[in-house]
């Protein structure tokens, strides 16, 4: 019997399920947190949590040998038919998944540049899988390939024109996650996916995404991971003044900079207390309050912003731990914006219903929990 192994390789951690080749319902999901001297595994199946067999955690190759020495029991006698990745960078040239082979691989690693804090975790995975599945085929899955057919005025900087035809352009991100969300709006309310829907992935790493007709026309991630919505410790939108600040005034080198908007910005810069939500809901410290402030605020005006890129909004859906989770969070950012037709039904929204939307308002707001390793496994199926 075959099965379908998806990876999602990130810089510290790993996380992995495999599916049978039919069905939507993963036989085994699982992670390692932390890859390196203090690695941990965590396996659940259906039934409840696996214990994981020993093994190192050091690095990428070890954790997912490690991963597969402690599938092999629930596995059984299936093989892994194929395996799909979830490559954060796919460029200019994909717009859908691609079987991996020698040239694809020189042509992601030529990406690396373009996001260096992923790509390389990434081609690490898929090397990794190579020697454990020489026989499998190997699938990789873009975050940006649902953006991949923005206007022009989504797609570029202001920059002189030379850089967008280096590729210096708003590619977006989350793409996986936004490619599951429209489907099943569109299994679940096929009206609304035809029209112009507002989708808020709003996790540790958040983004906002217009899509019209089931078509992504912008996105408020752009060039890189950093744009758009603050995060959990990265900055979201940022006057490029500000780093050329940093670099003459403060004389921080590019890599200090780098560290601080990816990892000590966002939600924990501004609260000093952590990048957690949850922490900050719980907190009573001003400024834990002034960061959710914050992040309320944006997220209202991106909402703004995307629904400016499709001349108005049919629906707002809610995604991510913090959009899935957070009744509170998401009775927020809908509270000032009335005036878009956008009102909520507190006691649907308290009970984390698909529609929170009150009966008589013009926008639907919807929660739709999102599953990106089911958009790689489907994609993976497709190639095996
Ligand atoms: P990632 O981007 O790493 O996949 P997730 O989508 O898992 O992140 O989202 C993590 C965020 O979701 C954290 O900020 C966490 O606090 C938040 N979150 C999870 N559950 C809740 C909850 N019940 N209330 C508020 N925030 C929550």
């Amino acid at each position: 019997m075959s099965a379908i192994l998806t990876l999602n390789a990130g810089s510290s951690s790993l996380k992995f399920s495999v599916y049978q080749m039919e069905g939507d319902t993963p036989l085994v999901t699982g992670k390692v947190d932390s890859i390196g001297p203090n690695g941990v595994l965590s396996l659940k199946t259906a039934n409840g949590a696996i214990t994981p067999a020993d093994g190192s955690l050091v690095n990428h190759s070890d954790a997912l040998a490690t991963v597969l020495k402690s599938l092999k029991l629930t596995l059984e006698d299936r093989e892994i038919a194929v395996v799909g990745h979830r490559v954060v960078h796919g460029g200019l040239n994909y717009d859908k998944p691609a079987l991996i082979n020698e040239t694809l691989i020189e042509e992601l690693t030529a990406l690396e540049p373009f996001a260096p804090l992923h790509q390389p975790h990434n081609l690490a995975g898929i090397r990794a899988a190579q020697a454990a599945f020489p026989q499998a085929a190997q699938v990789a899955c873009f975050d940006t390939a649902f953006h991949r057919h923005h206007p022009y005025v989504n797609d570029t900087f202001a920059l002189p024109r030379s850089y967008y035809d280096k590729g210096v352009r708003r590619y977006g991100f989350h793409g996986l996650s936004y490619d599951y969300i429209s489907r099943k709006l569109a299994e679940v309310a096929p009206t609304l996916a035809a029209g112009r829907v507002a989708i808020a992935h709003l996790g540790n790493g958040a983004s906002m995404c217009a899509v019209h007709n089931g078509k992504s026309v912008a996105s408020t991630m752009g060039f890189s991971a950093l744009d758009g919505l603050p995060m959990g410790t990265r900055c979201g939108q940022l006057d490029a003044g500000v780093v050329l600040y940093l670099m003459q005034q403060e004389g921080m080198s590019a890599d200090e900079i780098e560290t601080m908007l990816y990892t000590r910005s966002g939600l924990l810069g501004l609260s000093g207390i952590s990048n957690d939500m949850r922490t900050l809901e719980r907190s009573d410290a001003p400024e834990a309050a002034q960061a959710i402030d914050y992040f309320i605020f944006r997220a209202q005006r991106e909402v703004g912003a995307m629904a400016a890129a499709m001349g108005g909004i049919d629906a707002l859906v809610f995604s991510g731990g913090i959009g899935e989770n957070s009744a509170t969070i998401r009775a927020r950012i809908c509270e000032r914006m009335a005036w878009m037709g956008i009102e909520i039904d507190h006691s649907r929204n308290d009970d984390n219903a698909q529609v929170i939307s009150s009966e008589m308002a013009r926008t639907t707001v919807m929660v739709i929990p999102t599953n990106e390793e089911l958009v790689i496994a489907r994609a993976a199926r497709a190639f095996a």
